[in-house]
């Protein structure tokens, strides 16, 4: 099949499946490939590993599917409702995680892609990706023409914002080529840098993970600096403040899948209740949410601090039930928000 055909069909069943937006891009080494490995050099990067130990895979997407030749770039919007404010005793999650794991349901969607593909072009090679694989998916995105990488170091399109989840289907096929976006579109705002509580925005397009409430709250293992547990406010889960204040949020689209949806229970989350599960209702609770991602003693540590920054009397049962969990992380979180107390 001809490439322009090819990705005319591939757009339109990646419509059809879920997807909101789709663009091809050829398998490249990308042009931030320095930035992002002057970033690991700096350490900003902090525990995730998983990248540093791996640098040399993200130069070119041939380290995920020997024979590369497209990289057809998707983007889902998960907007859904606007977010509740937590009262006393309860904890913020960001938006993404609020319904089913994105990664269950976009896997869904990009194995039927696949399938897709190989009815139509039998012999090619085609592997889907979201976020498991080393591909430096905002600058793929953004070569495919989906939007630009903004000041708070997102991929934003001028429809969705940066409400949307990324991913990629790679082929050994040619596909027709999308063109980038000619200009940021971030202008001389910098409502991003200013509102981050942490200062993890050390510059425009500069993140350091390591003083990020989302890495803190979900990447690290481990107790949170005390320095940083203040400003992690009432974020029990990720945080959305660099995206809330962005212009091109507040007048993007919502979406009307029930995928994204919050669950019951997590727009906001009573935090006592959690110190209540033990492992299979938590397991039960969470396993097919994005909070599974930072584990049980994770998430008990973050209501904690949580706990400590918003200090709510009918909670201390809690905090003192934590004082006999297992992990050391949970307990010294737990001792830190009891400190507040008194
Ligand atoms: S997610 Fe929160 S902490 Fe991280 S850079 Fe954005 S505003 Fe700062
Ligand atoms: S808040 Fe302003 S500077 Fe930051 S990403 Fe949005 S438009 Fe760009």
């Amino acid at each position: 099949m001809p490439p322009d055909s090819l990705t005319a069909a591939l757009k339109e069943e990646a419509a059809r499946l879920g997807f909101d937006l789709s663009g091809a891009v050829a398998a490249v080494t990308p042009p931030g490939i320095e930035r992002f490995e002057q970033w690991l050099a700096d350490g900003f990067a902090g525990r995730m590993h998983y990248m540093a130990n791996r640098p040399e895979s993200y130069r070119h997407p041939g380290h995920i599917l020997d024979g590369v030749r497209s990289v057809l770039m998707l983007a889902t919007c998960y907007r859904t409702v606007e977010p509740l404010e937590p009262v006393a005793g309860q904890g913020r999650v960001s938006r993404y995680a609020w319904g089913a794991d994105y990664h269950e349901v976009i896997r869904r969607r990009l194995h039927s892609l696949a399938d897709f593909h190989r009815r139509l072009a039998p012999g090619a090679e085609v592997r889907g990706i979201v976020d498991t694989a080393p591909l430096l998916a905002c600058e793929f995105a953004r070569l495919a023409g989906l939007g630009w990488i903004g000041k708070n170091t997102l991929l934003i399109n001028r429809q969705f914002g940066s409400w949307i989840f990324l991913a990629a289907l790679l082929s050994t096929e040619e596909l027709q080529y999308d063109e980038p976006l000619g200009a940021d579109y971030c202008g001389s705002c910098r409502a991003c840098l200013d509102a981050c509580p942490t200062g993890a925005l050390v510059g425009p397009y500069r993140l350091d993970a390591r003083r990020c409430i989302s890495y803190l709250t979900i990447e690290l293992q481990g107790s949170i600096p005390m320095e940083l547990c203040k400003p992690i406010g009432d974020r029990l889960f990720g945080c959305d403040i660099c995206q809330e204040v962005c212009p091109w949020n507040s007048r993007a689209a919502t979406t009307d899948g029930e995928d994204f949806r919050p669950l019951e229970g997590m727009n906001p989350v009573d935090l006592a209740e959690l110190f209540e599960l033990d492992e299979a209702a938590f397991r039960r609770r969470f396993r097919h949410t994005s909070l599974w991602r930072a584990k049980q003693c994770g998430i008990l540590r973050n209501a904690a601090v949580v706990l400590g920054n918003r200090p709510h009397a009918a909670a201390v049962p809690a905090l003192k039930r934590g004082l006999q969990y297992d992990e050391p992380t949970v307990r010294s979180a737990c001792v830190w928000a009891l400190e507040r107390y008194s």
